[in-house]
């Protein structure tokens, strides 16, 4: 299949199976939307969003949460991944918003990308989807999928992340973002035990 039905075929059947696909991290603001998002690293969502409750409640915005100490950050996200570097780097980028921007998450990938613990994908997660300015995260399933699809050559996430920018419409890839993890999660795991799915048979057989 041509490169150009390719990525129609792909789009299409993605919008028909998650029309409107939302953020599946809970978060009440740009905030904590942030440290969900650095909490999701080597996590899951579903865990994420299992303890994060705890922590807003006593912190929701970078005053309170660096009033937190370290240990306390790190008793309560105890249950996910990494957790003592995540308390380190989340209270010294509450820290880092106090001091640099008056307290507000900054919209640009360089101020971003400054912050501890956030590095460019967590960077493009928060531009895509808190300001809605278009970016391409690549996670572990977006970067398996573009492989399996034939998008991407599977060599590293930068290329794929250049791959996929270039295959795709802009004004397309925030939504396409969720939704090839959303696909991702339910058709196609790193072990492929469920190889009956549309796009890949499709696009690849034709
Ligand atoms: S056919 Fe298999 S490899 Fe292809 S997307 Fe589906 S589960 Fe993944």
């Amino acid at each position: 299949m041509k490169l150009s039905k390719k990525v129609e075929f792909i789009t299409s059947e993605l919008d028909k199976l998650y029309p409107n696909p939302d953020i599946p991290l809970d978060h009440e603001n740009n905030f904590t939307f942030l440290v969900a998002v650095m909490l999701s690293a080597q996590s899951t969502d579903k865990k994420v969003n299992e303890i994060t409750p705890n922590l807003f409640q006593k912190a929701n915005n970078p005053d309170d949460m660096n009033k937190l100490e370290v240990n306390e950050i790190r008793d309560i996200i105890r249950q996910i991944g990494l957790a003592p570097t995540k308390a380190k780097n989340i209270k010294k980028m509450s820290q880092q918003l106090l001091s640099n921007h008056k307290g507000e998450v900054p919209n640009t990938f360089e101020e971003l990308e400054k912050l501890a613990g956030v590095g460019h994908k967590t960077a493009s997660v928060i531009m895509a989807q808190a300001f809605n300015t278009p970016a391409f995260p690549v996670d572990t399933h977006i970067h398996r999928l573009a492989y399996r699809w034939g998008l991407s050559s599977g060599k590293n996430v930068e290329t794929t992340e250049k791959d996929l920018k270039r295959i795709f419409k802009r004004e397309a890839w925030n939504k396409l973002h969720l939704q090839i993890i959303f696909y991702g999660r339910e058709w196609c795991q790193a072990r492929k035990t469920k190889c009956e799915c549309k796009i890949c048979l499709t696009t690849n057989d034709a």
